[in-house]
């Protein structure tokens, strides 16, 4: 059930600083990644001489259809886990552990990576919720190369005082600490931290924290585990006190 305006401004009351996950919360997560995966599986297969692994990899990873699942391996895990769990997976194929890994590093498809299409008025809600005064983060799985390109490509970068990225040295979501850890930064108590994200992992990462959590999800997303967000948005212009076409009575 999606959150009204009154509840989110509800929740936004105590806020001082407004965290984010990346994929499938500020950029669409399919139309960026399940090019890239898919080409990665099928170009590691191929290097392994191993193509019918690749049906199982990609089930490992939770890419259905040729789509990555919300909450699968390949949407929220680092990427040093994901190749763990490669590695893990090829064991009982035959494939020697180290031999795996550098096939895994070896494979280069980052120019099978498709366009990063902002969910929602992505540029204009940052700028917006910078101007009112929020301290802006963002926290990832995805490595830091990547993430500050797809930042600055936004137009966002310069207005995301704190990045934590999955290659980053310290802890990586779900941990909490990765929050409490951005809230001393900012000098701003835990609870008055927001979370936005889109799967589980970023809702169990807010609650070991003790931060808000907010879920950025499809209005059409099943009941489930997103009821137990502190709200759910279809994007992030949502949490804008003054929304294009606001109508709602002020209190
Ligand atoms: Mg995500």
């Amino acid at each position: 059930m999606m959150s009204t305006p009154r509840q989110i401004r509800e929740v936004m009351e105590p806020i001082q600083a407004v965290v984010f996950d990346k994929d499938g919360t500020l950029i669409d997560l399919n139309a960026r990644w399940a090019p890239y995966f898919n080409r990665f599986i099928d170009d590691l297969a191929r290097s392994l001489g191993d193509p019918a692994a690749a049906p199982k990899l990609k089930h490992l990873l939770g890419i259905e259809a040729r789509l990555l699942l919300p909450d699968s391996v390949a949407a929220v895990e680092t990427e040093q886990r994901m190749a763990e769990r490669i590695v893990a997976e090829l064991a009982p194929r035959g494939h020697d552990a180290e031999a795996a890994m550098r096939a895994i590093d070896d494979v280069d498809c980052m120019d099978h990576l498709g366009p990063l299409q902002p969910i929602g008025p992505v540029t204009a809600a940052l700028e917006s919720l910078a101007n009112s005064g929020y301290l802006l983060g963002v926290a990832t799985s995805d490595e830091r190369a990547n993430s500050v390109r797809e930042l600055a490509e936004l137009g966002i970068d310069q207005l995301i005082g704190w990045l934590r990225c999955g290659d980053d040295d310290g802890p990586v979501k779900p941990d909490g600490q990765v929050l409490v850890g951005l809230a001393r930064h900012f000098d701003c108590p835990v609870d008055t931290l927001l979370f936005v994200g889109d799967s589980e992992q970023d809702m169990a990462t807010a609650r070991a924290s003790g931060s808000k959590f907010v879920v950025r999800c499809d209005p059409a997303a099943p009941p489930g585990w997103v009821d137990q967000a502190d709200g759910a948005i279809a994007d992030i212009g949502e949490l804008l006190d003054d929304q294009p076409g606001d109508t709602r009575v002020r209190p």
